[in-house]
């Protein structure tokens, strides 16, 4: 029996699963249309100017015996256990991982979309070319926006900004948490001002940043697997899919429909355990050991406002906020250790399968899905 894992994704999730999977001996291969690893985290600080590279090689990151083909994955064929490449190739694959993110939303005309590389490095570019006093606007209310927004600002001074947001920013936040958010964005430069964009009539800027969600590719929808509203690959708590016992998810382009994981957001933070776990279970399944449930949960929630602002949010394990929250310089210096912190895990997972760990998930109690995602 073939037991190659086919990983599709290069992120946080797909990077992960394949070191748990080749340091274990287990075939590997990972599809991935990128040249070198995208730090996602780190892409408004690229927008801004205010970090070179984004970008990591992949070498450095993935244990030396897995396989990487740089190819984009077209179709999945669930019956005949193959997946389509866009150069032609067929491959065969005995377990596959679906771990293809998020970074295909779809953006207004005129907008462009820093939470992709491709969208940053156009941000990138416009905003260097601004004049003084040309207006920036930042569309969204989650953490991408406002990280977005406060980076700009804070690199752009002589041009005013501001941040669109429909409802109150970062609603899962506390009531402090938020308004301690909202001081460092004033102190930065961004101004608020609340009520839904139609994206047909932008906001008259000469550069408008379209935060306003995370998009998942259709290639779950298109290969006939099930998936949910928005696209993303059905799991159950194992993190495979229901009825195909090879194939699983992990990351932003999948989702838990099992009862009771609806706290799960879209974030890296949930993309790496989903990652290592899906690699686990691959190991348990070719072992012919029961698989394990899905369990991981979150400490805090580190938001950077600019390089030298901050904010921190500290949850509980199923992701509502507690009462205690940072703000300001150390709260900067606790984002970017943990950033740094996601590299070596990834590397420390490359040179010993099972070195990454992370906080357990919340006792699982059917609740109603969580509105916090990433974006
Ligand atoms: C500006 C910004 C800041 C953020 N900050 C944080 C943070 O501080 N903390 C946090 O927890 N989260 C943060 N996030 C969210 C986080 O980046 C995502 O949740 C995370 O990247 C999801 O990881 P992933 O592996 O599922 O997907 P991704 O990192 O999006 O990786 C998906 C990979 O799949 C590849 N792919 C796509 N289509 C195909 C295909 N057809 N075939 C093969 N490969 C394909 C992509 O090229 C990419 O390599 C931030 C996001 C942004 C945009």
């Amino acid at each position: 029996m073939d037991t190659t894992a086919v990983i599709l994704g290069g992120g946080y999730a797909g990077v992960m699963a394949a070191n748990r999977l080749a340091g274990q001996g287990h075939p590997v291969r990972l599809v991935t249309p990128d040249e070198r690893f995208t730090q996602r985290i780190r892409l408004h600080e690229y927008a801004a100017g205010t970090r070179a590279d984004p970008t990591v090689d992949y070498a450095t990151l993935l244990n030396p015996d897995v396989q990487v083909f740089t190819d984009r994955a077209e179709a999945i064929s669930p019956v005949a256990r193959t997946v389509r490449l866009a150069s032609g190739v067929l491959l065969d694959y005995g377990y596959l991982v679906y771990a293809v993110g998020s970074g295909e939303s779809q953006v207004p005309r005129g907008a462009l979309a820093p939470d992709r590389l491709s969208g940053a490095e156009e941000a990138r570019e416009r905003l260097r070319q601004l004049g003084p006093g040309e207006r920036i606007a930042v569309v969204g209310g989650g953490l991408t926006a406002v990280e977005v927004a406060a980076e700009t600002a804070a690199a752009f001074p002589e041009n005013p900004l501001t941040l669109y947001t429909a409802g109150e920013p970062v609603p899962h936040f506390s009531t402090g948490a938020r308004a301690g958010l909202l001081r460092s964005l004033r102190r930065a430069g961004v101004s608020v001002r609340t009520g839904a964009v139609d994206p047909e009539r932008l906001p008259e800027a000469a550069v408008v940043l379209w935060c306003a969600g995370f998009g998942v590719p259709q290639l779950a929808a298109r290969s006939g697997l099930p998936v949910d509203a928005a696209g993303r690959l059905a799991i159950d708590a194992t993190l495979r899919v229901h009825r195909q016992d090879r194939i699983y998810g992990a990351g932003d382009a999948a989702v838990i429909t099992d009862p009771g994981y609806g706290y799960l957001p879209m974030t890296c933070a949930s993309a790496m355990p989903m990652g290592a776990e899906a690699a686990g279970n691959i190991l348990r399944s070719a072992a012919g050991t029961p698989l394990a449930r899905h369990n991981s949960g979150f400490l805090g929630q580190c938001v950077s406002l600019g390089r030298r602002d901050g904010a921190v949010q500290f949850l509980t394990a199923g992701y509502t906020a507690r009462s205690f929250h940072l703000h300001g310089r150390s709260a900067a210096v606790l984002k970017e250790v943990i950033c740094r912190m996601t590299l070596r895990w990834i590397r420390g997972e490359a040179e010993k399968s099972g070195a990454y760990t992370w906080p357990a998930g919340p006792t699982m109690t059917p609740q109603p899905r969580a509105q916090g995602v990433w974006s």
